[in-house]
């Protein structure tokens, strides 16, 4: 459905996250099912910061079929019990920004999962890179808490 209807911006075959889903960049895999796929966010704003994403092509919100917006909300309420298990964190922010003024940085539509802690601030959105050892072992603690759910 890219470039459908009220999309705000055409999708780009080959943003970041397309590249993910088809492999040929790396990233911290947490989960994986037909529809869609979950990673550790490069630029955590907090311990455990995961995306999830459909792997239809639609650039945002307004460009993603009711189905797979469905099926990647899905995937956001079944593994956000498990983040949060697996980081101890005390809520959970679920963020989703559509549009360059709204602060999407990557036009493939995605929902941000948070693990928030008390009294600790969030850090920038896609501010600085996070220690890639860091990430490893939070993403293996997900996993594990994933699949154990
Ligand atoms: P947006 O600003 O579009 O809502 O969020 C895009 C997110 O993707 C940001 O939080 C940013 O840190 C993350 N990000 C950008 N490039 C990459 C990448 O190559 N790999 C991963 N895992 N995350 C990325």
């Amino acid at each position: 459905m890219a470039g459908g209807q009220g999309a705000l911006m055409s999708y780009d075959e080959n943003n970041v996250f397309a590249k993910i889903i088809r492999g040929e960049l790396p990233c911290h895999k947490v989960y994986e099912d037909d529809k869609t796929f979950a990673f550790m966010d490069i630029m955590p704003r907090a311990h455990g910061h995961t995306l999830v994403i459909p792997k239809d092509q639609a650039s945002d919100i307004f460009d993603v079929s009711p189905q797979t917006l469905f099926d990647t909300v899905g995937t956001v309420q079944r593994i956000a019990p498990a983040i949060r298990d697996a980081m101890e964190a005390d809520g959970i922010l679920i963020q989703q920004f559509n549009g360059t003024a709204a602060g999407q940085t990557v036009f493939h539509v995605h929902f941000h999962i948070i693990p928030r802690f008390e009294g600790v601030t969030l850090k920038p959105h896609a501010g600085d890179m996070g220690d890639p050892d860091v990430l490893a072992v939070n993403a293996e603690k997900i996993r594990a808490a994933i699949d154990a759910a």
